[in-house]
């Protein structure tokens, strides 16, 4: 290790770095459960799965993608099957017809996707109906999860954590149990669950009984031992149609009513991805609420707050109140940006036409016209260090996107 490596360790030992998770405004549930979700189908599903879930009386959600069963694909269950599994009471979650990247498909592939797969599990299987969508690979964005709430009544992603009663139905997230997932990982999680009552759901694709040769595969006897956990640890399994009855019902918020970004916590399905030294538990200087976020805009680091997206051309403004401890005059920089390029960014103190105060709270509004942002999806929020210095510690509270 060089020198100068080293030395950037203990600057960021002695800054105190710290990584965060994201924070949710946290509803629990009347205690936590588990989901076992099933994905694509695979034939190990059905005869090492579902033989361990029998014995232990606990029901799973298959999420299936329905060309498989109509063509008979190889290494996958057959329709027959998966009638077995329903009559045995487990859950069937639409997986699309083929599998796709929805983000890749046209308006009209989009619609057949979502909806061939569910009038097919409808009709094949005699269901009632099949509300619950499991999006392919986790990718979506604005586009495809309005087309998706056009069909269905919730979607489950792959995106890291836990789901509460207020959680967004078309964000589930869900923890992806591949290979390299050791049992004692799946075991917190499951104690973390139990520990918030929250709904913890889980992901296996294939099983096998000796050793995975796929990152999809995954040891039948470490599937059973994550079984056996959850029996001990008391919690419930439900489907994925159980749990979504137990929830709100909370959907995208509603436009017209505004979109928080930070409360007291992220909010509207933001994530922190933040790489700056913060905290978004900050109590000692809180503009409302119990929290405000502190941040360290040093060195050209920032705060990151990520999103699915966000339809800008529905919002006229960002508004959020900066403190600029107890220096002041911080130079801090809000960059929008979709994905792949800047949409806009203006300094903090430039939108306040004035430095950044010391000691007090200001509000912050920042025209999206005035940026030249009248269109476009937002996905990643930044507050960056503008300086390439050292600066004073800057607070943020109550960021918000404003409507027209
Ligand atoms: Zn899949």
């Amino acid at each position: 290790m060089s020198k100068s490596c080293r030395g950037l360790i203990g600057i960021a030992a002695l800054l105190g770095v710290t990584l965060e998770g994201p924070v949710f405004a946290a509803e629990p549930f009347e205690q936590g459960m588990v989901t076992i979700t099933l994905d694509d189908g695979w034939a190990t599903q059905y005869t090492k799965a579902r033989p361990a879930l029998n014995a232990r009386n606990m029901d799973a959600s298959y999420a299936l993608v329905t060309q498989a069963l109509a063509q008979g694909w190889g290494g996958y269950m057959t329709t027959a099957q998966v009638q077995t599994l329903v009559a045995e009471g487990n859950d069937i979650a639409s997986h699309t017809v083929s599998h796709p990247n929805l983000m890749t498909l046209s308006p009209a592939q989009l619609t057949s996707e979502l909806v061939d797969s569910q009038s097919w599990l409808v009709n094949t299987l005699g269901l009632p109906a099949v509300p619950n969508f499991v999006v392919p690979y986790g990718y979506y964005d604005a586009t495809t999860l309005a087309a998706i709430r056009q069909t269905y009544g919730s979607s489950r992603t792959v995106k890291g954590g836990r789901n509460f009663r207020d959680s967004i139905v078309y964000e589930l997230r869900a923890n992806d149990v591949h290979q390299r997932v050791a049992v004692s990982t799946v075991r917190g999680w499951i104690d973390q669950a139990a520990a918030e009552k929250s709904w913890l759901i889980l992901v296996f694709h294939e099983f096998i009984d000796g050793t995975p040769v796929r990152d999809t595969q995954y040891r039948t006897s470490n599937f059973t031992a994550i079984l056996d956990h959850i029996r001990t640890s008391g919690l419930p399994t439900v489907t994925l149609a159980q749990g979504v009855a137990m929830m709100e019902g909370r959907t995208d918020p509603d436009p017209a009513a505004g979109l928080p970004v930070y409360v007291d916590g992220m909010e509207s399905g933001f994530d922190n991805w933040s790489w700056a030294t913060h905290s978004l538990d900050e109590t000692g200087v809180v503009h409302a609420g119990s929290t405000a976020i502190r941040f360290e805009p040093d060195a050209w680091s920032g705060l990151m707050f990520h999103h699915s997206g966000v339809d800008l051309s529905q919002y006229q403004s960002v508004e959020l109140w900066v403190h600029g401890g107890t220096t002041g005059g911080q130079a801090v920089q809000l960059v929008l940006h979709d994905g792949s390029q800047w949409l806009g960014a203006v300094t903090l103190d430039a939108a306040l036409g004035a430095p950044i105060a010391a000691g007090t709270w200001q509000k912050v509004t920042v025209p999206l016209a005035s940026l030249g942002v009248t269109s476009g999806t937002l996905v990643d929020l930044y507050f960056m260090d503008a300086s390439g210095g050292d600066q004073g510690t800057v607070y943020l509270d109550d960021i918000t996107l404003v409507p027209y």
